[in-house]
């Protein structure tokens, strides 16, 4: 089963895949993390992408894509994908189509975590102190987030009429979202 968690930082769409890999045994496919490791192992890619990152900036759809690929494309992956904040920008998502279907897979469910501008902030503030991480001053948070807004409309639109498709209020508490999700995913 390949499922999309789509929704703001601070959404809980981390912690959201983090249940499904644990429930499922899939695999978490989050491209804030691959983008962070780039970073961390000081690729080359690292180095191209460190100042989008930090500024809040969305990093280019060639580079994201590329990564994606590599995991799309894995065998042992293949139908056990939880997207966690890919696709972002029209181009990824139509781009994750047509990987999908040149790897013989499809999406079978889309979760949009809907969650307002204030409980995001108050969540990455939390998440600050636990966390540690170097993008998350109120700044970047605030920037991120109008990013986000602005930038992943058009991807909203392109799911949001999907029979797939399935908003959740992002506000509620962690296990109840769970729940939901669940309960649509009838595990
Ligand atoms: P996240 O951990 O998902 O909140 O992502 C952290 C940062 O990584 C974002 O603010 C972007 O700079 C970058 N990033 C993550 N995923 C993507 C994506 N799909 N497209 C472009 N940039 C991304």
């Amino acid at each position: 089963m390949n499922i999309i968690l789509f929704g703001p930082p601070g959404a809980g769409k981390g912690t959201q895949a983090k249940n499904l890999v644990k429930k499922l045994g899939n695999y978490q496919v989050s491209t804030g993390d691959m983008l962070r490791d780039e970073i961390k192992n000081e690729t080359n890619i690292g180095k191209k992408i460190i100042n989008y990152m930090n500024e809040g900036k969305f990093v280019d759809d060639d580079i994201v894509n590329k990564l994606i690929k590599k995991v799309v494309f894995d065998p042992q992956k293949n139908g056990r994908l939880i997207f966690d904040g890919y696709p972002r920008t029209l181009d990824q998502a139509k781009k994750l189509d047509l990987m999908l279907t040149d790897s013989d897979q499809k999406i079978n469910f889309i979760f949009f975590l809907n969650v307002s501008k204030d409980i995001i902030i108050q969540r990455i503030e939390k998440r600050k102190i636990i966390e540690r991480r170097s993008d998350d001053d109120l700044n970047t948070i605030l920037k991120r987030y109008d990013t986000y807004m602005e930038t992943t409309k058009p991807v909203l639109n392109y799911y949001s009429n999907k029979t797939n498709f399935n908003e959740i209020d992002g506000g509620l508490k962690i296990m109840e979202i769970t729940d939901k999700i669940n309960n649509i995913l009838k595990v």
